[in-house]
C-alpha cells in the first residue's frame, strides 16, 4: 500500500498557530496543522472529515457572537472603581448609618454616628476617601464565556488598580512580601478573584479592604453537631473581642459550607451584597436576624463607645459541605464596608 505524508488541518484556540480570522471584531478562529504519514484513502478519508469538521466549527464560530473587549477598558473601569468606592459608601450602607442616628439610645454612641454621617457628608463635598485606610483592592471578576479579552486581564486589572491609588491620591497600602514588608508603591497586586459565567460581559466589583476590619475576622472548622445557637455565639464571640477595633458599627460577611478556603470567599463576598437584602432561603434569612440582634446586645456599640448599634448588617452566604465537617468564616466590615460595581 503507498504512503504520502499528507497535511490534516484542525480547528483550535488562540493558542495554537496559524492565524486565519480576525474579521468582525470576533475572537480568532485559528486553523492549525500537523503532519503524518497515512495511506491514500486513510488520508483521503482524514482530510475530507477534518475539512468538514473545520467547517462545521467556523459556521458554528460565526453563529456564536463573541464581544471583544480590549484590556484598556478593563484597566479603565477598575481605575475609577476604586476611586469611587473609596469615596462614597454604597447608599443602603449610608442609609442605615444614617437611620441609626435617630435609634441610638445612648447619648455618646448617637453622637458617634452623628460624627461619622458628617465625615461621609465631608468626603463627598471635598472628593476625599471616606477613611485614611483605603484598603487592598479585592476584585471580584465575573467573565462572560463569549468575551474574548484583547490583552492580560489580570495586567489589566493590576493597572487600573494602580492608576485609581496613585492618580485618585488613595493611601498605598500594600507591601510586596508579607514578611519583608516593602511598600509596593501603587497599591498592587489586587486579590482578584475571577469567575467564567455566561454571557458577553465583564461584571467588575471592586472592595477596598481595610485592615482594621481584616484583622477582627476569624474562621472556625465546626463540626457537623454545631447547633444554630453555636454559630450565633461565634458571631457574638468574633464581634466583643474585636471591640472597637474594626471602627463598629460593623457589617458581618459571614460564610458557610464549602471548605476551609471557599468558607472565606464566601464571608468576603457576602459583605458585597446589599445590606438591606436578606438571604433568599428564609432559614438563613431568619439566622441573619437572630445574630444581628445577638450581636447588638453585646453593647459595643459605635466605635466602641457603647451603644445599641454595634452591628448594621450581618449577611450569609452558604455552600455545600463535606458530611464531616461544618467550615464557618466571618469576615468581619467596618462601617465604611466599600464596594462598587460596574458592568462592561
Ligand atoms: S476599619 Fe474601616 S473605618 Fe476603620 S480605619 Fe480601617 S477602613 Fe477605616
Amino acid at each position: 500500500m503507498v504512503t504520502t505524508p499528507v497535511v490534516v488541518i484542525h480547528v483550535g484556540d488562540s493558542r495554537n498557530k496559524g492565524r486565519v480570522d480576525e474579521s468582525n471584531g470576533q475572537a480568532p478562529l485559528i486553523l492549525g496543522l500537523s503532519r503524518g504519514s497515512f495511506s491514500v484513502s486513510e488520508a483521503e478519508e482524514k482530510k475530507e472529515s477534518s475539512f468538514s469538521f473545520a467547517l462545521g466549527n467556523l459556521k458554528k464560530r460565526k453563529e456564536i457572537h463573541m464581544r471583544t473587549i480590549q484590556a484598556c477598558q478593563i484597566t479603565e473601569a477598575v481605575k475609577n472603581l476604586c476611586v469611587e468606592a473609596n469615596r462614597e459608601l454604597p447608599p443602603d450602607l449610608e442609609r442605615l448609618v444614617r437611620e441609626q442616628v435617630g435609634q441610638e439610645t445612648a447619648e455618646t454612641a448617637g453622637a458617634v454616628l452623628c460624627d461619622l454621617c458628617r465625615n461621609l457628608d465631608a468626603a463627598r463635598d471635598m472628593k476625599i476617601p471616606i477613611c485614611q485606610d483605603t484598603g487592598m483592592a479585592v476584585v471580584f471578576a465575573e467573565v462572560g464565556q463569549e468575551v474574548y479579552i484583547e490583552g492580560n486581564f489580570e495586567e489589566a486589572v493590576n493597572l487600573g488598580v494602580s492608576r485609581g491609588y496613585v492618580e485618585g491620591l488613595l493611601r498605598c497600602s500594600v507591601v510586596s512580601d508579607p514578611l519583608r514588608r516593602v511598600n509596593s508603591g501603587d497599591n498592587t497586586p489586587a486579590v482578584l478573584h475571577t469567575r467564567l459565567v455566561p454571557g458577553d460581559k465583564i461584571s467588575l466589583i471592586v472592595a477596598p479592604k481595610g485592615f482594621g476590619s481584616e484583622n477582627m475576622s476569624s474562621i472556625r472548622m465546626l463540626t457537623p453537631a454545631a447547633t444554630e445557637e453555636d454559630l450565633i455565639a461565634y458571631a457574638v464571640d468574633t464581634v466583643r473581642t474585636a471591640g472597637g477595633n474594626p471602627c463598629p458599627p460593623v457589617v458581618l460577611g459571614v460564610g458557610i459550607g464549602g471548605d476551609f478556603e471557599l468558607c472565606a470567599y464566601l464571608a468576603k463576598k457576602a459583605l458585597c451584597r446589599s445590606v438591606l437584602v436578606r438571604h433568599p432561603d428564609p432559614f438563613y434569612a431568619r439566622l441573619e436576624e437572630k445574630m444581628l440582634e445577638a450581636v447588638n446586645r453585646t453593647g459595643v456599640g459605635p466605635q466602641g463607645f457603647g451603644g445599641d448599634t454595634t452591628a448594621l448588617a450581618v449577611n450569609i452566604e452558604t455552600f455545600a459541605t463535606h458530611i464531616a465537617g461544618l467550615p464557618v468564616a466571618i469576615n468581619v466590615g467596618c462601617h465604611v464596608t466599600r464596594h462598587k460595581r460596574t458592568i462592561i
